[in-house]
């Protein structure tokens, strides 16, 4: 994962090492190095040009501090360090979010969760890995089984709820509205106190679709709109959640197979582009491969 950014990274901080004072002339190589790597990863061009900029900024203008603690003491750090750390800056301010991962509606209202994204986004997995972490956080989860487009896809969310212990509700021949409508009584019933609702994915984004999830976040009121992204599909993936934003406003975005993803740009570009952060991340097949997203992580992974 992000072995293209933190090689191209590497190369800037090597060509920057034994300075003594960064200017525009010696900072324009280590610059160019993670230009390179930025837009061989597939970041949108503009969230580039933007990022480079501000990192210029900060270390030219000195606003980055020649000065960390380390055990208690103040120790100076050279120019090469200081533009690591002016990129560490940026890299989580790119990727952050304001606000939890997740809202949560007031008890006794059970929270609702819409996720919504393409055909094998891995929403359906998502779903079952995201009912399993909040399962393990002391939620009660119920499982709604919305998308009746796919061939499979009721039968495979049953499954996981099988696998998992956690119930799955569904209306065979239901329309995706009423599943979802009547699936909050029947947690209420429960004493479910999280409805994930896994919607249907088409193979783009299409109007019938988004009527159809319009209709089912207005008449659920869920809480949170969640889409799955798919970051081995780069940047294609963040003009679909652009789209899939204007139209639902999410408050988030899963993004997943980050495992599979040498490059990572989607995870890089997509709050800059779309406004909507990522909240958390795939990390593999498994049920336990979701984690919360934390931009202070992915940024030092990212910096190698
Ligand atoms: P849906 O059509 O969006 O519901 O997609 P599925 O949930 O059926 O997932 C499509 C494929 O992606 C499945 O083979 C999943 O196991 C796989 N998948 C989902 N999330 C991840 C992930 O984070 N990493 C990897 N490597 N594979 C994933």
């Amino acid at each position: 994962m992000f072995e293209t950014l933190t090689k191209g990274f590497r190369a800037a901080r090597n060509r920057l090492a034994g300075l003594t004072e960064l200017n525009e002339e010696n900072l324009e190589p280590a610059l160019r190095d993670v230009r390179l790597s930025l837009l061989e990863a597939d970041v949108e061009f503009g969230v580039v040009k933007r990022f480079l900029g501000r990192v210029k900024e900060s270390v030219i203008g000195e606003t980055i501090t020649n000065e960390v603690e380390a055990k208690g003491k103040k120790i100076k750090i050279g120019p090469a360090e200081r533009f690591i750390k002016a990129c560490q800056d940026e890299l989580v301010g790119m990727m952050k979010s304001e606000g939890p991962a997740l809202v949560h509606a007031k008890a006794p209202q059970p929270t609702g969760i819409m996720m919504v994204g393409l055909q094998g986004s891995g929403k359906t997995t998502t779903s079952g890995k995201l009912a399993r972490l909040l399962e393990s956080q002391g939620k009660k989860p119920l499982l709604v089984a919305a998308d009746v487009q796919r061939p499979g896809a009721i039968e495979q969310l049953k499954v996981l709820g099988e696998r998992l212990s956690i119930p799955v509700f569904s209306i065979p021949g239901g329309r995706p509205v009423d599943i979802c409508t009547k699936a909050i009584d029947h947690a209420r019933k429960l004493k479910r106190d999280v409805i994930i609702y896994d919607t249907a994915g088409r193979l783009a984004v299409d109007e019938p679709l988004m009527v159809e999830l319009q209709q089912i976040k207005t008449n659920t009121k869920a809480d949170n709109v969640f889409m799955v992204v798919d970051a081995m599909i780069g940047q294609d993936a963040v003009k679909t959640a652009a789209a899939f934003h204007e139209r639902l406003g999410l408050t988030g975005v899963v993004m997943t197979k980050l495992d599979g993803d040498a490059r990572g740009g989607a995870a890089l570009s997509i709050r800059e582009v779309t406004g909507a952060p990522v909240k958390f991340v795939g990390m593999g097949e498994g049920l336990d491969k979701l984690e919360e997203f934390r931009p202070e992580g992915m940024a030092s992974r990212i910096l190698g």
